[in-house]
């Protein structure tokens, strides 16, 4: 017998990649094939191994779905070789997903499936509004309606012209629950709405329409009455997906709303830093409303030397007064080579220990050391000021990356301070996914690009090559002084956005006086 993999059937949520389940993270994490469509969240992917094959089933540039059949037999095929497959479907797999169809075709060939129910745009959508499905005042009831009597992708030779919406029972409909959540339902909203009020809802009953519900920078709502709410439509070119509401919990919008009024509502905002160092600034700018372009332009590598200089220095570190560090990656790179050599944080107390910023004292913390000394200061002779009297004369090791900036180390020396500086990791380009990004620079979709250091500066424009797209309309926000001044040597302008904390907290802080 052939070993035939389980198919899961994933719900992946309605969009925003953190309302996908536990269990379907977790099914995602062991997929050897993903194959999904246009409403999950293209994110999700990167739940998935490295090594996993993605098959999407949605519409292609050229407007060409796969049909309902052809995607069975993709799940068919693909657990015929034996591989984990997660059929990642948007919402609910069950809620006009054809999930359950998926489901029988795979019974009648005895391919093992698994269920995974998912967070419905039904219900997501409009709580990303402002608007609760139900309200003890207002709603003690809601249905799930669909905007098509069969779903979108269902080939229109299967049925008469007309046939669906003759079949529909709009007397029962309109009075299905107190509020109606329409899915599938833009094209034919002209008739939804003539049906529910020929059927006797008030014609000033109110209703919404949200577009893109809890996706980041794409979510858009209107709301009206089903009075007016066909011409508003047409005026704002209002398009597919959405969900549209129907009820008096509409007006909690006003009360309740949340998502548009957040700082950053709907900014484009590109993040350059390493991938590993990325998810701090994204979470931020999510939770401010943004939507975080995750563009790592540099990658973290050891430094050329291999490690022989700061080697050389670690095997007597009793001669140096003080070791500081200036970065977190620092720290992670100093910390990662004592544990490939077999020793641990007690080789550190023969030294004192300074940190220079909050990030990399946090990074010393979280391996059991807490800094001698931490300057109130981000530049380096601000630094070099602050640095103890007491140190004049000593050794001072500074483990760093191989190119960074030489105002502290200058300073020190100048000082009077023996400084020996070791390359402890180099940054290197990465230049993946520059594609997307040159494209949705040239089509406007970004509001800011972020740079979090001279490097992120420089390869960045590196990244984009010789004929970069313009980005006069693209704010330039930098995370302190020495960025900045990259900046205007390399894009020839003013930063935008300085941060006044050279943090990243800070740099969040500046986005949102900018924009809030
Ligand atoms: N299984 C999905 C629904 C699939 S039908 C779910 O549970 O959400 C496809 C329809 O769902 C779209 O036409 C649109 O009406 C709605 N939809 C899906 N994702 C949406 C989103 N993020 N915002 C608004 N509507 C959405």
């Amino acid at each position: 017998m052939p070993i035939i993999g389980t198919v899961h059937l994933v719900g992946a949520g309605p969009g925003d990649p953190k309302l996908i389940t536990l269990a379907g993270a977790e099914a995602l994490s062991k997929a050897d094939v993903v194959v999904y469509d246009r409403l999950a969240h293209p994110s999700l992917l990167k739940l998935a191994p490295a090594t996993a094959e993605h098959v999407y089933v949605g519409k292609n540039a050229d407007k060409h779905a796969k049909t309902q059949d052809e995607i069975n037999e993709i799940l068919v095929e693909q657990s015929a070789l034996g591989r984990t497959v997660v059929r990642l479907k948007g919402g609910d797999p069950f809620v006009f997903g054809r999930g359950g169809e998926e489901a029988e075709y795979l019974r009648a060939r005895d391919v093992p499936y698994l269920i995974v129910p998912g967070i419905t745009s039904a219900i997501a959508a409009a709580a990303y509004a402002g608007i609760p499905v139900t309200h003890r005042d207002l709603a003690s009831s809601f249905a799930v309606i669909t905007g098509h009597e069969r779903d979108d992708s269902r080939e229109s030779a299967t049925r008469a012209p007309g046939e669906a919406e003759q079949r529909r029972q709009w007397d029962k409909i309109a009075f299905a629950a107190d509020t109606l959540v329409f899915l599938m339902g833009v094209e034919n909203l002209h008739e939804i709405v003539g049906n529910l009020v020929a059927n006797g809802r008030k014609p000033e009953t109110p209703i919404a329409l949200v577009r893109w519900g809890t996706w980041a920078g794409k979510q858009a709502t209107l709301t009206g009455t089903l009075d007016d709410i066909v011409e508003k439509v047409r005026v704002a070119k209002f398009k597919a997906p959405a969900a549209t509401i129907v009820g008096e919990v509409v007006t909690m919008r006003e009360r309740i709303g949340w998502w548009d009024n957040r700082p950053l509502s709907g900014k484009r905002v590109i993040v350059t830093r390493a991938r590993e160092q990325a998810s701090a600034l994204v979470d931020v700018l999510q939770n401010e409303g943004a939507e975080p372009i995750e563009f790592p332009v540099i990658q973290i590598a050891p430094p050329p030397d291999h490690f022989e200089a700061l080697d050389k220095a670690l095997s007597h570190l009793r001669d140096y007064e003080w070791i500081v560090f200036t970065s977190a990656n620092a720290v992670k790179a100093f910390w990662e080579r004592l544990e490939t050599k077999g020793a641990d944080s007690r080789i550190l107390a023969v030294a004192k220990i300074a940190a220079v910023g909050s990030a990399t004292a946090d990074a010393l913390k979280s391996i059991g050391i807490v800094p001698d000394f931490v300057p109130n200061a981000f530049t380096g002779e601000e630094v070099a000021n602050q640095f103890p009297e007491t140190a004049k004369g000593k050794k001072v090791l500074i483990p760093r990356a191989l190119e960074a900036n030489e105002a502290l180390p200058e300073i020190l020396a100048g000082r009077g301070l023996a400084v020996e500086v070791v390359p402890v990791y180099e940054t290197i380009l990465d230049g993946r996914g520059v594609d997307e990004i040159r494209e949705r620079l040239e089509e406007g979709t970004v509001d800011v690009v972020t740079f979090t250091s001279s490097s992120t500066v420089k390869n960045f424009v590196t990244a984009l090559g010789p004929t970069p797209p313009s980005m006069v309309n693209v704010a330039l926000a930098c995370i302190g002084p020495s960025t900045a001044a990259t900046v205007r040597e390399l894009f020839q302008r003013e930063p935008d956005i300085l941060a006044e904390e050279y943090t990243v907290a800070g740099l969040v802080e500046a986005l949102k006086k900018t924009y809030g």
